[in-house]
Order: structure tokens, then C-alpha cells, then sequence
């Protein structure tokens, strides 16, 4: 029986390990992606399960008391926060992670005080480790989260010698390290780790934009996979270690496939403060000319057309493509979207949705939202295949996108979106632009499309416009 117990606890841990790695293949497709969640937390049950059952578990009504409010606290956290509020919602999670992995570290060195021998170096160096990793997770998420929230300036935030003053702290914390190897009990020292860890943290995303902040979550993301990987070192649970590195690689995955299609590298992102003095999101509209016409800006004419015309567009069009932008998220207008691309094709239009795997504000925004309002998955089509399309689209409804769309990141050497992949709508015959008025997007720069002569502005909230357009076309 003695033996049964943790032979057990191991198997459930591979089956849990198992269920997780199937769960992320599934996380892949929008199609098997809600099997997939499911799947990873059948296999995070198991491995809760399994870890109530070993015997040196010392209090199980506080885990209890925690795991019950944790739940409540989810559960409220899930069912309340906006979709476009989700990258700070994974930030403090993120940041709770690192955490718990820092109190872990932090409690076995405690706990090595009163034994009566010291920790043996190698565990002793998995326990700096965990406080290194779990501390700049805590203090860097929740200052991500802040950016985020709006609680602080997204501005990067810069100071003399910023960097020098950085690589002095990080040989600080290398000295302080070897020092506690030799005499491993010393107190003081090891806080003097922990401030500095916390400090690190902060340090290391003030200098980054509010722009970059959903990179900076993903990074994080992996750090707090890395950080519970160190914690399951400490703890010799399997588990953790395994868990922790699949998070570990998945969020540098991730991260890596962000700044891909923002055509940006992992050194720009985290040290070129991108953002400092954009004017992201500034209207620049001026007036009217008639007939249609506005001149914005710097004068420069644009189309604009009311749902009625956009509506005979749209009806009358042999070929339809979706753009959806971080407008359509703000505006929740998935339902109103799906609506409208039913109407189209009771008319005999075919519809197709292109989706940038950028648009938005976190990885698979727009595969969520279009989720949500059933949205049939084989009408969802990724950059690489619709671009070569737009050449025979008729109509390309651009609804709160613009980034995106922007044909200045395949020429334009100056502008800061150079060389991103772009939807190419400005390919198709025609092009329907949603949204409010001339705000730029979040790179914060002008984008020519809505300039061009094949382009049409209708001005509205999308989820106003568009449900004037199931109006329109529904009277063709
Ligand atoms: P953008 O942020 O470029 O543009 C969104 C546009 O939506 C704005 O110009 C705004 O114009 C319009 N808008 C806002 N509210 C509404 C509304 N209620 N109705 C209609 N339109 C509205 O969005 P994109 O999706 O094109 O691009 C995403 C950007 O985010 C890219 O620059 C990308 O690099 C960046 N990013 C994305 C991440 C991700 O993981 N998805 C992560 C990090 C960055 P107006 O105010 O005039 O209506």
C-alpha cells in the first residue's frame, strides 16, 4: 500500500502531463480549441487530486479554504472581465504564479533555518533561482498590469544610465548569490536578493510602451512557467517541473509568433521603448467638402458613404472578405458581424473572414470573438492564405481594423510598422472601411488606405454600423 500511494500519484501526474500536452495541440485550431481547454483541465484536476493524496501534505483545511476561494475568485474574474481586457487579466495571473513560486522558494529557505543542516548547494541554487524568476514575474506583471489597466502611464518611462544601472544590479544579485552559497543561513543577504529580484521586475518593463505590453505578458508568461518549473525542483514534484515547462516554452512560442507578425525582435520590443512620444489614437479629422468627400489632416480627400450605399456594396457583390479589427472587439459587434454575413450570403455572396494574427489585442482575439457568435471555423482564414484572394475580392469590409490594413508596412521605410505583414484589402476592387473618425490605431500612425480611391469610409461604432447594414441588405 505504501508503495502503491506515490506510484500512483506519478501515474496521475503522467496522465495529467499527458492531458496537458494533448490540450495545447488543441489549443491550435480554433475548431478543437474549446476541447483542448477542457482537456487541460480535466488534466489540472488530476493533478490536483493526485496532490491532496501525498502524505505530506501537513493542512488540508487550508488548502481547502484556498482552492474554494480561489474558485469563487475565478469564476467572478472569468464571468466579468471584457474580452478586450483579457491580456491584464493574464498579466496578474502571470504575476500570482510568479509569486506563488517566490513564497515557495522563499519558504524552503526558511525552513532550512531551523534544520539542522543546510540546504545542500544544489537545492540551495533552484531556491535563488525560484526568488529570481518568481519576483521579477510578480513586480513586472503587475507593472504590465498597471500599463494596461491605464493605472500608470503606458509612456516607456526612462532614466540616465538605465541600463548600466540594471546589469549593476543583476552583478549584485550574482555576487549576493555566491556569497549565500558560502555561508548559506545568512538572512540579510538572502532578502537583499529577494528586493533586488522584486526590483528587477519593475525595472524591467517601465522602459517598454503600453503598446507592447501584450509581448511583455506573453514573455512573462513564460518566466512564471519557468519560475513554477524552479518550484518544482525545490518541491521534487514532477508535476510542476513538467507544467512549468510547457508553459515555459509555450508563452516563448507565443511571444515569439507576436513580435513575427509585427515584423519586430525580442531586443526591439524589450529595449527600443517603442511608443515614446506616438500619438496613438489622436483624431485628425477636420471638415467636410461634400459630395461624400472629408479633408483630414493634412487635406487629403477621403470617401466617406452612408450604410445604404454600403449596403448595395455589399449586397451586390459576387465576393465578400471580413476584415475584424480591435474596433469590432470594443464594439462587441461578433453577433451583429455574423448577422450581417448571413444576410450576404442569402444573396448569393460568398463571405470569408481574414483574420491577421495580431489584429486586436492579444493572440487569437478576433478566432475568439468570431467563436463566440458561431462563426462557421472554415470561413475563418489566416494572412497567408486570403492575401493572394483579395485580388478577386469584390468588396473587403474592414470593420474597427487598421494596423493591420496598413499598406505603409510594404513600403513605407520610414514608418514604425514597416516590413509587419499586412491584410492586403487595398488589393481587393473595393474596400469598406468601419470606424468612428480618423483615429489612428495602435502603432499610431496614419494609414493610407482610407486615403486611396478604391477605399470607402462609413463612419459609425461598428456595432451601430453594421446592424445598419443588416437592415440595409436585408431590404435588397
Ligand atoms: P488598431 O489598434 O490598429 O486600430 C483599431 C481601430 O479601431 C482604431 O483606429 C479605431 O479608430 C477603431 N475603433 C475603436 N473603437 C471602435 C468602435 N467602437 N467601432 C469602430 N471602430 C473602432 O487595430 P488592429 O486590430 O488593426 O491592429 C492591432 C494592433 O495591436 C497592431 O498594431 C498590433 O501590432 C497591436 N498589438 C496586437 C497584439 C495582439 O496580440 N493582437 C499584441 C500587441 C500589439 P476610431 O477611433 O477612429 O474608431
Amino acid at each position: 500500500m505504501s508503495d502503491f500511494l506515490p506510484t500512483g500519484i506519478e501515474l496521475s501526474y503522467l496522465a495529467a502531463a499527458s492531458l496537458f500536452i494533448l490540450g495545447l495541440k488543441k489549443l491550435g485550431s480554433p475548431a478543437t480549441a474549446r476541447r483542448g481547454n477542457l482537456l487541460a483541465a480535466i488534466g489540472m484536476l488530476i493533478a490536483i487530486v493526485a496532490t491532496l493524496l501525498n502524505q505530506q501534505v501537513l493542512n488540508y483545511e487550508m488548502i481547502l479554504v484556498s482552492i474554494l476561494l480561489g474558485s469563487i475568485i475565478g469564476t467572478f474574474m472569468a464571468q466579468k472581465v471584457e474580452m478586450t481586457d483579457m491580456p491584464q487579466m493574464v498579466g496578474l495571473l502571470n504575476g500570482l504564479g510568479g509569486a506563488a513560486s517566490a513564497l515557495v522558494a522563499i519558504g524552503e529557505f526558511w525552513h532550512s533555518l531551523g534544520a539542522p543542516e543546510a540546504l545542500p548547494v544544489d537545492s540551495l541554487m533552484t531556491t535563488i533561482l525560484g526568488v529570481l524568476i518568481g519576483g521579477i514575474t510578480l513586480t513586472g506583471s503587475l507593472v504590465a498590469f498597471a500599463k494596461l489597466q491605464g493605472l500608470i502611464s503606458g509612456t516607456p518611462m526612462t532614466f540616465p544610465f538605465q541600463q548600466p544601472f540594471n546589469i549593476a544590479l543583476v552583478v549584485i544579485f550574482l555576487a549576493g548569490s555566491g556569497y549565500l552559497l558560502a555561508s548559506p543561513g545568512n538572512v540579510p543577504i538572502f532578502l537583499g536578493l529577494v528586493s533586488i529580484s522584486l526590483l528587477l521586475g519593475v525595472l524591467f518593463v517601465i522602459p517598454i510602451g503600453g503598446a507592447d505590453m501584450p509581448v511583455v505578458v506573453s514573455l512573462l508568461n513564460s518566466y512564471s512557467g519557468l519560475a513554477a518549473s524552479a518550484a518544482g525542483f525545490i518541491l521534487m514534484n514532477n508535476m510542476l517541473i513538467i507544467s512549468g515547462a510547457l508553459v515555459g516554452a509555450s508563452g516563448l512560442i507565443l511571444t515569439d509568433i507576436m513580435c513575427k507578425a509585427m515584423n519586430r525582435s525580442l531586443t526591439n520590443v524589450l529595449f527600443s521603448a517603442f511608443g515614446k512620444g506616438a500619438t496613438a489614437g489622436t483624431a485628425t479629422a477636420r471638415g467636410e467638402s461634400g459630395d461624400g468627400q472629408r479633408l483630414v489632416g493634412d487635406h487629403r480627400p477621403i470617401h466617406s458613404i452612408d450604410s445604404e450605399e454600403g449596403a448595395m456594396m455589399l449586397g451586390y457583390a459576387r465576393s465578400v472578405v471580413i476584415v475584424p479589427g480591435y474596433g469590432m472587439a470594443v464594439a462587441q459587434a461578433q453577433h451583429a458581424v455574423r448577422e450581417l454575413a448571413d444576410q450576404l450570403e442569402r444573396l448569393g455572396v460568398e463571405v470569408k473572414y481574414a483574420i491577421h494574427p495580431v489584429a486586436g489585442r492579444m493572440p487569437g482575439h478576433m478566432n475568439v470573438l468570431l467563436a463566440e457568435a458561431n462563426v462557421p471555423y472554415p470561413q475563418l482564414h489566416d494572412m497567408e492564405d486570403i492575401n493572394p484572394e483579395f485580388e478577386r475580392t469584390d468588396v473587403a469590409l474592414v470593420i474597427g481594423a487598421n494596423d493591420v490594413v496598413n499598406p505603409a508596412a510594404r513600403h513605407d521605410r520610414s514608418s514604425p510598422i514597416y516590413g509587419m505583414p499586412i491584410l492586403e484589402v487595398d488589393k481587393a476592387h473595393h474596400t469598406i472601411v468601419i470606424k468612428r473618425g480618423m483615429s489612428k490605431g495602435f502603432a499610431g500612425v496614419e494609414n493610407e488606405l482610407f486615403f486611396q480611391d478604391k477605399t470607402v469610409m462609413l463612419f459609425g461604432s461598428a456595432k451601430e454600423m453594421v446592424a445598419q447594414l443588416v437592415s440595409q441588405v436585408k431590404q435588397l
